[in-house]
């Protein structure tokens, strides 16, 4: 399945290190060049590994959050919603 959003990658930063093709565990990302790409998109599952593990911070992983304390509609609380709940991280 292709995600919506996906890492993005600097490739001026990158030093080609290959940190973060190791942490990529569905083995999206790859070397190549020297540097990192998001070989296969198709495999990301945005496990979200892959940012963290880079040591000069040449990914980012795009997400949107929400936060409201009502739902209008039906009243319910929300806390936030996106591809990633950084309250629930840690
Ligand atoms: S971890 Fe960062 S510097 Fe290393 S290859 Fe990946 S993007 Fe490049």
């Amino acid at each position: 399945m292709v995600q919506t959003y996906l890492p993005e990658i600097d490739r001026i930063l990158c030093t080609g290190c290959g940190e973060c093709v190791e942490a990529c565990h569905p083995r999206a990302l790859a070397l190549v060049e020297g540097k990192a790409v998001l070989a296969r998109p198709d495999l990301c599952e945005y496990e979200g590994g892959c940012e963290p593990a880079c040591p000069v911070g040449a990914i980012t992983l795009p997400y949107f959050i929400l936060f409201a304390t009502t739902n209008p509609t039906d009243g319910v609380g929300l806390r936030g919603a996106g591809l990633r709940d950084p309250l629930a991280d840690g």
